[in-house]
C-alpha cells in the first residue's frame, strides 16, 4: 500500500493549520481512493505531497539477504551454470 504524504496548502497560518498538517504527515491510503483534500483533524485544505511504495526507513539499508527475501514472500531465483534460473 502506498504512503502518501501530505502537507497544509497554508503552514504556519495560525488559525488556519494544526500541528499535524503544518509539519506534514504520512498517511496510508488505498490506492484506488481519492486523494485527501482535507486535513482529518482541523478540515483545513492539505495537497498531496510525495507518494511512495511503503518501505522501512532504514538509512543505511540493510543488506538484502535471501532469507530476507524469501520471509517477505518472493520466490528467490539464483543463476546455475547452464543459464537456467532455479526455484531455491
Ligand atoms: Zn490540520
Amino acid at each position: 500500500m502506498p504512503i502518501y504524504e501530505y502537507l497544509s496548502e497554508s503552514p504556519g497560518e495560525p488559525g488556519f493549520s494544526c500541528r499535524i498538517c503544518t509539519k506534514g504527515f504520512e498517511l496510508f491510503r488505498p490506492i484506488d481512493r481519492e486523494a485527501l483534500v482535507k486535513c482529518p483533524t482541523c478540515r483545513n485544505a492539505v495537497r498531496k505531497v510525495i507518494s511512495k511504495v511503503s518501505s522501512p526507513r532504514t538509512t543505511p539499508a540493510k543488506p538484502f539477504s535471501t532469507s530476507d527475501a524469501k520471509k517477505a514472500g518472493f520466490t528467490v531465483l539464483e543463476k546455475r551454470d547452464t543459464g537456467v534460473y532455479e526455484k531455491m
